[in-house]
């Protein structure tokens, strides 16, 4: 299997925090203590969804939901979940709540949006020979700006995209197998999806059955294996506990996507940002509570967080994952 490394410059300091993205937090956050009010909702126990594993887990976080971290994959994962349904009905009224311009999200976010992109364009290379059409689903939904990213990206490549909207109700997954049978794609995109799913191996079924031989499909989502979780665990600033119901792990999510028959093209961990939000969190403490790490941070210039970043890429070890998976 392929492990490329996405070389470039790290940004300088962190970006500075949004006061919407501050605000979807806390509105997550919200909604999530909420939901553990109420006596209506109905939750599933869960044993590791990546690997399997049961009964083989230590404390990530306890409150106010629990999560696990797999002792058989690293893998952490919320211990029990609420039906897709309700996962879905809570996040369109969050994103119905505040959505942004297309436009000024797009304006935003393009360096990341041509960095899925570009990921696209170098992998599928290497294994299809003619220009993709390709299902995105539900990104477009979550990131309004990316259908405008796209949509550049189908003049200048010739590819074909369809965006599969985020709905809720119905069985888990339907429209994702009502749409791969109405438009036919050889590619899926699958961007900060899988994270978010009850049951992340019904959601690679559903995919596995509804596409043909040769497809490929690109998964990103964040990685448990990243030093910033190794670190800072459910301290972490990208930990929003709705949004990050399962945190895979490099070897629990090859596991299943194996398992559902996919086959695994390539593997990486792109991120860009562990080096500098590190480096954030120590300067901002006065103890040096952290062994090794605390005064390694505080030292630390660019050009050590920009080796370091790259060393985590080179070991898979970034707080962010890519796969690149194809039906056999
Ligand atoms: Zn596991």
């Amino acid at each position: 299997m392929l492990t490329p490394v996405f070389l470039d410059n790290l940004p300088d300091a962190l970006p500075p925090i949004q006061r919407g993205s501050e605000l979807y937090r806390l509105q997550r956050s919200r909604e999530l203590i909420d939901l553990l009010a109420q006596d209506s909702v109905e939750w599933q126990e869960r044993d590791c969804p990546s690997c399997g594993a049961k009964g083989r887990a230590q404390h990530f976080t306890l409150t106010p939901l629990a999560f696990h971290r797999c002792l058989g994959c690293n893998s952490i994962h919320a211990a029990r979940v609420p039906d897709q349904a309700r996962l879905d009905g809570l996040r369109m009224a969050t994103l119905s709540d505040g959505r942004s311009d297309p436009s000024v999200h797009y304006a935003q976010r393009s360096f990341e949006f041509a960095s899925i992109l570009n990921w696209l364009q170098i992998a599928a290379a290497r294994y299809r020979d003619k220009a993709l059409r390709v299902l995105d689903y539900r990104f477009a939904s979550h990131a309004p700006g990316f259908a405008l990213a796209a949509a550049e990206d189908a003049a200048v490549e010739g590819r074909e995209w369809h965006h599969v909207p985020l709905q809720a109700g119905g069985e888990p997954f339907a429209d994702l197998a009502e749409a791969l049978a109405r438009t036919g794609p050889d590619a899926v995109l699958l961007q900060a999806e899988i994270d978010r799913a009850a049951d992340p191996g019904l959601l690679l079924a559903r995919l596995r059955e509804g596409l043909p031989s040769g497809a490929l499909v690109f998964v990103s989502s964040s990685c448990a294996d990243g030093l910033e979780y190794e670190i800072l665990g459910p301290r972490s600033p990208s930990f929003i506990p709705l949004d990050r119901l399962n945190l895979f792990s490099i070897r629990g999510f090859r596991q299943l996507a194996q398992d559902t028959g996919f086959t695994c093209l390539e593997s990486s961990t792109p991120g860009r940002l562990d080096a500098v939000i590190l480096k954030s969190h120590f300067d901002q403490r006065a103890s040096n509570d952290t062994p090794f790490w605390s005064g390694f941070f505080r030292d630390a210039n660019r050009d050590r967080l920009q080796d370091l970043q790259v060393l985590l890429q080179r070991s898979l070890r970034s707080g962010v994952m890519r796969f690149v998976l194809q039906v056999p």
